[in-house]
């Protein structure tokens, strides 16, 4: 008989998060089974985490091999699959040297910390990092702080300040919010939890000379967009405009938690006084985990792949927006993708979903997001647009 996790939970959990009745015990590449063997396919990657699927066995391989040899050490000493993953990080991007913390959260706090310290060194003591309506940074005080949504903060005023918003796409209110004060402006590529919003090119072109020509750092939050998700290694890959800061978490790991940011030469400006760093970031076994997972994406060409596979599911949810009256827009890119309804019926379709045996991201009350495995199969898509399909034509009858 199964035990009654539900209950457990409710006894012994916070309840910070609400749960589907669903318990999930076992995934393998995009399939995912609960506590009575049901099979779903898991269209959220566990929140755009497991890029390489689930018990990838080259990743689950390094974690082992890794928890026989080393597991951390004080911060005091190098060690070397932080510093393999640091390399692998550097020479495939833009940037010149690498921070490795736990969370996505963290790496923000990081960014903005290196953006502070620049402000300080550089900019007259310039503090202040711009970021837009509908972003989200992440979860901590700052982070709540930054992120553009203000029901996130609420509960918690007064967050910290230094954070302005300005509508995203919109170059103009962005130079009307610049001031001496402003150190950075912060935004997603794409922003995916404020409803998968892709930029003009010409935005993140303008956004980008506008810190060249203020002297301003551009961070670029890619927890969610980095590692291969948008058809790239990195998202800004995509619109070839290159950050001063990136921040990555979620798909670095392939599931184990590590986040990082990366910089430009000219903005590490940290020195070793205590100014940053982390007991539990960058230890060895997150590090081979993340250094194998990123590798695995690299030599398996899983980027193209997203890509490939990303301009296909488009098509297909393009093409039932054209056939089913419900759905209202359809937005991605690479493999992250938003289907908005007409009516606020996206949790029942989301539920119905579940039972049909797919798991999707809700998105508000109207929305729904898709990310699957960057490894996911053609059959795999195509089984999912059925249940989806099937959902919809149910709910929006
Ligand atoms: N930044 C972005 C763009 C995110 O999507 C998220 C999480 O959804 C975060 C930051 C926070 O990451 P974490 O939950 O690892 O702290």
């Amino acid at each position: 008989m199964n035990i009654n996790w539900k209950q457990i939970e409710s006894k012994y959990y916070m309840y910070a998060v609400r749960r589907q009745p669903v318990v999930i015990v076992r995934g393998k590449g995009t399939k995912v089974w609960d506590d009575d063997g049901k099979e779903y396919l898991d269209f959220t990657s566990g929140w755009a985490v497991n890029n390489v699927g689930h018990a990838n066995s080259v990743v689950a391989e390094a974690i082992a091999g890794q928890a026989e040899t080393l597991l951390q050490t004080s911060n005091q000493f190098y060690t070397v699959p932080q510093l393999q993953l640091a390399q692998l990080l550097v020479d495939n991007s833009c940037l010149d040297k690498v921070f490795i913390c736990n969370s996505g959260a963290e790496a923000n706090e990081g960014a903005v910390k290196l953006a502070r310290k620049y402000g300080k060194v550089h900019l007259n003591g310039a503090y202040q990092v711009i970021t837009a309506l509908n972003s989200f940074h992440g979860r901590t005080l700052a982070m709540t702080a930054a992120t553009g949504q203000a029901h996130y903060q609420e509960p918690y005023q007064p967050v910290p300040e230094g954070f302005p918003h300005v509508p995203y796409g919109d170059i103009d209110a962005l130079k009307l919010a610049t001031t001496d004060k402003t150190a950075a402006i912060m935004l997603e590529p794409v922003q995916g939890e404020g409803g998968v919003n892709v930029p003009s090119l010409d935005y993140l072109e303008a956004v980008r000379a506008w810190c060249d020509e203020k002297n301003i750092l551009l961070i670029f939050d890619e927890v969610q967009t980095g590692i291969g998700r948008l058809g790239t290694l990195f998202g800004y890959q995509i619109f070839g405009v290159e950050p001063d800061v990136m921040t990555l978490a979620k798909g670095l790991g392939g599931g184990v938690p590590i986040g990082a940011f990366l910089a430009k030469e000219q903005a590490s400006v940290f020195e070793p006084k205590g100014e940053h760093g982390s007991t539990f970031g960058g230890n060895a076994l997150t590090s081979a985990a993340a250094y194998a997972s990123t590798k695995y994406v690299l030599d398996n060409d899983l980027c193209q792949k997203a890509k490939d596979d990303g301009e296909y599911l488009g098509r297909v949810l393009n093409d039932m927006k054209a056939r089913l009256d419900g759905v209202k827009d359809v937005r991605g890119i690479g493999l992250l993708w938003a289907m908005e309804f007409q009516s606020d019926l996206a949790s029942e379709l989301y539920s119905v979903c579940i039972d049909d045996g797919l798991l999707l991201g809700l998105l508000g009350s109207n929305s729904i997001r898709l990310m699957p495995p960057l490894t996911v199969e053609s059959e795999e898509i195509d089984q999912a647009v059925q249940i989806l399909e099937r959902g919809i034509t149910k709910v929006y009858k």
